[in-house]
């Protein structure tokens, strides 16, 4: 199947979205829609989706459709995946690394903002990982949590918890945009300023 595309080109900020998400699908059918919404935007305006570059859950169901838009699709996954056949075929490119350190590091590097969608563990770890990364001022892209049916409503509470608790500062808490559709977390992320604030 092919998608029709829009004209209208990226927002030269957002050529390149980073999404982080299961590759597990959840026990509801809105977090696979939800990502399905999320590739359209990113299809639809011909952006380029970096991601772990497997082909099961979330992850594959994104890939697939922003392929379908004729955008592009890296997938940065490390060889111990490839070699278990989590790896998807059909990508427009897909970097092999030596493990999840290095993985991490070049879907950051290739991307101007990084999404997290539903998901677990891998999710979680590399959410903060960029979050922990930005509060040094290692780098000053956007960082959006889509906060599907409110499944990350306990996260976001623990972190205001953290910030009451004198464990963050608010700026850093802030570093997370957060809407409940893909388009409204979109443009939070175009319009979003970098921190002036680091921790260091
Ligand atoms: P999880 O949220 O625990 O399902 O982990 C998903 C996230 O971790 C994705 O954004 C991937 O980058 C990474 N990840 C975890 N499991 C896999 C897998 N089987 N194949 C590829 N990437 C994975």
């Amino acid at each position: 199947m092919s998608l029709s595309t829009s004209s209208s080109p990226p927002s030269k900020a957002l050529r390149s979205i980073c999404v982080f998400c299961g590759s597990s699908a959840g026990d509801s059918p809105a977090y696979r829609a939800a990502s399905l919404s999320l590739a359209d935007l990113i299809g639809q305006c011909q952006r380029s989706l970096v991601y772990g570059g497997a082909d099961i859950g979330l992850m594959g169901a994104l890939a697939d459709r922003v392929l379908e838009h004729g955008a592009e699709v890296i997938g940065v996954i490390p060889q111990s995946l490839v070699e278990v056949e989590v790896a998807h075929a059909g990508l427009t490119s897909l970097h092999i690394t030596d493990g999840m350190h290095e993985r991490k590091a070049k879907m950051a590097d290739i991307s101007d903002a990084f999404v997290a969608l539903p998901g677990g563990l891998g999710t979680l770890e590399e959410l903060f990982e960029v979050m922990t990364w930005a509060q040094l001022g290692y780098h000053t892209k956007p960082i959006g949590l889509l906060n599907v049916n409110g499944y990350y409503d306990h996260l976001l509470s623990f972190l205001d918890n953290a910030t009451q608790s004198g464990f963050m500062r608010t700026a850093h808490r802030d570093l997370l945009h957060v809407a409940a559709d893909a388009e409204a977390l979109i443009a939070l992320l175009e319009n979003a300023t970098p921190l002036q604030d680091r921790k260091l």
